[in-house]
C-alpha cells in the first residue's frame, strides 16, 4: 500500500515560522543588526544544512558581534558535515565530540562590526571591516602561551568547535583575533583565514629548504593554488606543482608554475627526478597515501616534506629511508594569529595574487558543499551575505 507524504501540524506551523521569518528578514536587507541570527546550520551529521532561525547574541566581556560579508567555503567542512575523517582502510577518525547541534559550520570569515562587549570597545568599534582569525585557542595551555592557539589542547575555533560563518553573525570572543583587510576584496581577505594561512604557514617551514631549488608542491585545489601564489612572494622562484587534475595543471600553469606534473602518470616520477636531480622542499596539500607516496618519491638527500592535506589513507615506508635520506615530514593544520597577521599584511602589500573565487549567496552553502566534494570547484567558493 502507497501512503501520501504527511506533515504534522508541528512540522507544518514551524515551516510557516520559518517562511515568516525568512520573509521578514529580505523586507529589510540593510538591516542585519541585532536581530535574528540566521544560520546554514548542521543539524544532523551526514546530513544537509538546512536554515535555522535564533535570536542574536548580545556581546558581553570582550567579545565582538560581526555581521558575516563573506564565508569561504573549505574542504574540511566537507569532514566536519560527515562527522568524521577517513584514516585508511575502513577506519575513521570520529569528530563528533565536543560540539553542540545545530551547529554553524564556516571558518573563513571576513565581516563588519556590528556591536562590541563593554571590555572590547577600545579596541574595535561598529563599523569596522575585519578578517576574522577563527583559530582561537583556551589562552593558557602550553601551545597558546607560545603563541600557537591553532594547535591549541581545548580549542574554541570558529566553526569547528563554536559557531562559525555560515551565517549572518559570528560572535568572536576577544577583538585581537580581528584584522583590517582593507583595501583588499573581502572575499579574498576570508579565504586568505584558513587557505591562504594554511599555505603561508606551510610555506614558511619550508623556506629554508626551498633555498636548495624549487619547491614541489601536490595539489592545487584551494590551498594548493594559494600555495602558488605565495610562493613566489615567499622563495623568490617559481614552484613545480603536480594534480591528477588536468584542468588544475593547466591553470597553474596559467598562474606561474615552472612545470606541471600528473602523479598518476607511472613515469611522473622520473621525469620529476630527471628535472630537477631531486627535490628539496616538498608541500603536500592532498594528504593521502598516493600523494604522499608520490612526495617522498622525488626527494635529494636532506630534504623536508610538509603535509597539511586531509584526504587521508594511510602510508609506509622503510623506516631506514628517514636516516638514509635525511628526511623529514612534518605535519602541519593552519596557521597562528601573528602568521595570519603577516599574511593579511603580505596581501595588502600586493605580493598575493588573488585566487579564483567565485561567490554565491549564503543560502547555497550546501549546494557550495555539494559542489566542492564533486571535485567541480576551481580555486574557491565564497558565501556572500
Ligand atoms: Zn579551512
Ligand atoms: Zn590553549
Amino acid at each position: 500500500m502507497r501512503g501520501k507524504l504527511r506533515i504534522s501540524p508541528r512540522i507544518a506551523a514551524l515551516r510557516a515560522f520559518m517562511w515568516a521569518t525568512t520573509q521578514a528578514r529580505d523586507a529589510t536587507p540593510g538591516n542585519r543588526a541585532m536581530t535574528q541570527l540566521v544560520r546554514q546550520s548542521l543539524v544532523t551529521y551526514g546530513a544537509p544544512l538546512c536554515e535555522t532561525v535564533d535570536d542574536c547574541p548580545e556581546p558581553r566581556g570582550s567579545e565582538v558581534l560581526v555581521a558575516v560579508d563573506r564565508c569561504g567555503v573549505c574542504h574540511s567542512d566537507l569532514h566536519m558535515q560527515d562527522g568524521y575523517f577517513r584514516l585508511g582502510g575502513d577506519k575513521r577518525l570520529d569528530i563528533t565530540q565536543g560540539r553542540a547541534l545545530p551547529f554553524t559550520l564556516g571558518h573563513e570569515i571576513a565581516g563588519t562590526v556590528v556591536a562590541v562587549g563593554p571590555e572590547a570597545a577600545a579596541q574595535a568599534r561598529p563599523g569596522d571591516k575585519v578578517a576574522v582569525y577563527p583559530w582561537i585557542g583556551c589562552g593558557a595551555c602550553a601551545a597558546c602561551r607560545l603563541g600557537e592557539e591553532n594547535n591549541c589542547t581545548a580549542p574554541r575555533h570558529l566553526g569547528v568547535y563554536v559557531d562559525g560563518g555560515y551565517a549572518s553573525h559570528v560572535l568572536v570572543p576577544h577583538p585581537r583575533y580581528l584584522i583590517d583587510y582593507a583595501p583588499l576584496a573581502p572575499a579574498f581577505a576570508a579565504a586568505l583565514m584558513c587557505s591562504g594561512l594554511t599555505a603561508y604557514a606551510a610555506l614558511r617551514r619550508l623556506a629554508g629548504h626551498a633555498a636548495r631549488g624549487p619547491a614541489l608542491l601536490i595539489g592545487v585545489g584551494g590551498v594548493g593554488s594559494m600555495g602558488l601564489a605565495l610562493a613566489h612572494a615567499l622563495f623568490g622562484q617559481a614552484p613545480l606543482v603536480a594534480d591528477i587534475d588536468a584542468g588544475k595543471r593547466q591553470a597553474a600553469l596559467a598562474a606561474g608554475a615552472a612545470a606541471a606534473f600528473d602523479p598518476a602518470d607511472p613515469g611522473a616520477r622520473k621525469a620529476v627526478l630527471a628535472a630537477t636531480g631531486g627535490l628539496s622542499a616538498v608541500c603536500d596539500f592532498v594528504g593521502s597515501d598516493a600523494s604522499l607516496g608520490f612526495a617522498t618519491g622525488v626527494l635529494a638527500r636532506g630534504a623536508k616534506v610538509v603535509v597539511t592535506g586531509l584526504i587521508g589513507g594511510s602510508f609506509t615506508t622503510a623506516v631506514a629511508m628517514f636516516p638514509i635520506k635525511a628526511m623529514t615530514i612534518e605535519g602541519m593544520l593552519t596557521g597562528t594569529l601573528a602568521e595570519a597577521r603577516e599574511l593579511i599584511a603580505l596581501a595588502r602589500a600586493g605580493k598575493v595574487t588573488p585566487i579564483p573565487i567565485r561567490e554565491r549567496p549564503m543560502r547555497d552553502a550546501q549546494a557550495a558543499l555539494e559542489d566542492l566534494r564533486a571535485g567541480k570547484v576551481v580555486g574557491r567558493v565564497v558565501l556572500t551575505a
